[in-house]
């Protein structure tokens, strides 16, 4: 039973796509499969994962060894459960660079402790030695961007790194992530299902519904129109402030979409998301909508376009 399909996007250099959808839509699956990190009992069926030119679907396991945390990396959602609770996080940093390159234990341990400067540790030494249990859950999400960033990879895919955290450490972790980017050429795939998030970060954006993409369009150009009666959804239900106001638009309501994604069996014939969009015709149950282009790099996955 496919989890994502009809997937198809790219990320440039220097850029920052967000993917968005609920919690299983398929966006981690996706991060996965890309990263060659999939379950077992997964697969790649059909389709291709270009990174550079080089086809990370059939690469062979040594080939992708040396891509993958070298120059494609990942930050997961929950450090807690990614960092190695028995090591120090300055072992943990240490391996992973030593894993590609030849560097003197004196190297190794200076460009450790640059990394944990570079993400804004506050007491880079302390942390170096540090257990991950003794650190708070902002320095260990900056512990596990300083060992994705540790080898100055070229993409970086960061799988809801700010949802453990609080507002403040989250606006943090974000600002830091795009100073890093504009800095480094960095491209970076920015995993949320927060609005909020993607306006600090994203500068395209691409909206995915019971595995697959509904829509794509730039932050500016998605904000302003959105065409996807989801995406319509998600963004009618987050408040807005008033224009120069500097206050929260109390008047208007905030709406919910009705229902909850469909279980991967369960998945209607047609226009995934008919169960719960308020435009559904009869067409939408019987053909699944294909993506369209509207213009202004902006596409979208409805029978209203096209
Ligand atoms: Fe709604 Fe039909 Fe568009 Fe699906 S294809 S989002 S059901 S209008």
């Amino acid at each position: 039973m496919p989890l994502v399909r009809n997937t198809s996007f790219f990320v440039g250099s220097s850029e920052s796509v967000c993917l968005v959808g609920e919690s299983g839509s398929g966006k981690t699956v996706t991060a996965l499969a890309i990263m060659g990190l999939l379950p077992l009992s997964f697969r790649i069926k059909s389709g291709s994962i270009l990174f550079d030119g080089i086809e990370l679907a059939r690469l062979d396991q040594n080939k992708l060894n040396r891509i993958r945390g070298r120059r494609l990396s990942m930050v997961f959602q929950e450090p807690m459960t990614a960092l190695n609770p028995v090591f120090t996080i300055g072992s943990q940093i240490k391996e992973g660079i030593a894993a590609h390159e030849r560097l003197t234990s004196k190297e190794l341990n200076r460009r450790t402790l640059d990394i944990l400067e570079r993400v804004g540790m506050p007491d880079p030494q302390t942390a170096f030695n540090a257990y991950p249990h003794e650190l708070s859950g902002g320095l260990r999400q900056r512990a596990m961007i300083a060992m994705a960033l540790s080898c100055h990879p070229d993409m970086l895919i960061a799988d809801e790194p700010t949802t453990a955290l609080d507002v403040s450490l989250q606006a943090h972790i974000l600002g830091l992530l795009s100073e890093l980017r504009r800095g480094s050429g960095l491209a970076l795939l920015f995993i949320t299902h927060n609005l909020g998030v993607v306006a600090q970060v994203a500068e395209r954006v691409i909206i995915v519904y019971a595995g697959k993409i509904v829509e794509e369009a730039g932050v500016f150009d998605l904000f302003d129109s959105p065409l996807h009666p989801y995406t319509k959804g998600l963004l009618e239900s987050i408040p807005y402030f008033k224009d120069g106001s500097g206050g929260v638009d109390r008047e208007r309501r905030l709406k919910s979409i009705p229902g909850n994604i469909p279980p991967l069996e369960a998945i209607p014939h047609g226009c995934p998301f008919q169960d719960r969009c308020g435009e559904v015709m009869d067409v939408c149950r019987r053909i699944e909508p294909t993506e369209v282009s509207t213009g202004r790099a902006h596409k979208v996955a409805c029978h209203l376009y096209g």
